[in-house]
């Protein structure tokens, strides 16, 4: 199952309308991490390095829903830390899908079966769960920094699969990965596991992350995409991204940093200015938008964006750059058919 039609045909509704009123900056997803806290720790993660007091907050259900609605994204990732640990998080992605929104769980699913009975998540067609998974048994194992984990997402993503649940999966790359080891567990994901569709993005070089070794260069994720992507791979996988995006990972196509198009709103406030840089916070969406200086973000501009080519900062590029051509939208939807 690709993206299921009502949900483009609401987004591509959503989009066109943002264009008819000639709005210039509009969210197409937003983050919303209501906890920092998480059950593992990762040698990429630049999330969990927050003082003690931060880790034992969870962001009040109320807080999260104004923060959505303030800003009228169609689409919410809810992120952390470990979702699953926010006692609260299945009232969270209830009141959501009654508003509407499309929802995208991310958890490590390391307590999906574990906890399942605290939880009243039910099946929807607005209601995704993404499952972490980097690589196959010993890469994600590694990724991830704890054996077994890797066997737990396959039997959650088996659960939750069992019980009617759209899944999907997200995973990040490191330059320890070959081309075989990222076909490798694609495959393994669309073919062995049949999962709805899947989200790929290279590391992005947190500054708190614990390795800072193995982050990928941009013509290093370039050459390494050109070869993962080739033999038809790209064409038979059900990736969940622009065609347009795609063609950027794998360096046919350039284009700059679109940061506001997937805002972040977490226990600090509006994250400036996207989801993995923090140059301050705001306590609104509007003030997000109208005191930040989006043109002083992206490679080339700031240092830190060097060798950034992450989706939250290319996807709504290539999104905007989709609508705005009939050719690309053609190709887009029958990608996506
Ligand atoms: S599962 Fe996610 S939040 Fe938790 S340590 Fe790993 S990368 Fe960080
Ligand atoms: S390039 Fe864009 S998405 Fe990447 S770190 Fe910089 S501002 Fe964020």
């Amino acid at each position: 199952m690709a993206i299921p039609l009502r949900q483009s045909t609401r987004i591509g509704t959503y989009l066109l309308t943002q264009k008819v009123r000639r709005r210039k900056h509009f969210p197409l997803i937003v983050e919303l991490e209501p906890l920092f806290a998480c059950n593992l720790k990762c040698n990429g993660c630049g999330k969990i390095q927050q003082p003690i007091s931060v880790l034992q907050q969870r962001m009040p259900v109320a807080q999260a829903i104004a923060a959505v609605e303030e800003c009228g994204a169609p689409m919410v990732s809810i992120a952390g830390g470990e979702p699953l640990l926010h006692p609260q998080i299945d009232v969270i992605v209830r009141e959501l899908i009654a508003r509407k929104k499309y929802v995208y769980l991310c958890t490590n699913a390391m307590l999906v079966r574990k906890w399942w009975d605290k939880y009243e998540f039910r099946p929807s067609t607005y209601f995704s769960f993404a499952i972490h998974i980097d690589g196959l048994q010993e890469r994600h194992d590694a990724s991830v920094a704890q054996d077994g984990v890797f066997d737990e997402a396959v039997e959650a993503i088996k659960f939750l699969q069992g019980k009617g649940f759209r899944v999907t999966t997200n995973s990040t790359f490191f330059n320890t990965d070959t081309p075989q080891t990222i076909i490798d567990v694609l495959n393994f994901l669309n073919d062995d596991l049949g999962v709805d569709q899947m989200m790929i993005s290279p590391a992005y070089a947190y500054e708190k992350a614990p390795d800072q070794e193995h982050f990928l260069g941009v013509q290093e994720t370039r050459e390494l995409f050109s070869h993962v992507f080739a033999d038809g791979n790209r064409k038979r996988w059900r990736l969940n991204h622009s065609p347009l995006f795609l063609d950027f990972l794998e360096g046919k196509r350039d284009f700059g940093c679109t940061a506001w198009g997937i805002p972040s709103y977490s226990l600090h406030g509006w994250q400036r200015p996207c989801y993995l840089m923090a140059d301050g916070y705001t306590e609104t969406y509007k003030e997000l938008i109208e005191t930040t200086d989006w043109d002083a973000y992206g490679r080339g501009k700031d240092e830190r964006c060097n060798n950034c080519m992450a989706h939250c900062g290319y996807e709504p590029t290539a999104v905007l750059a989709t609508m705005g051509s009939l050719k690309e939208g053609l190709r887009a939807m029958r990608e996506h058919g």
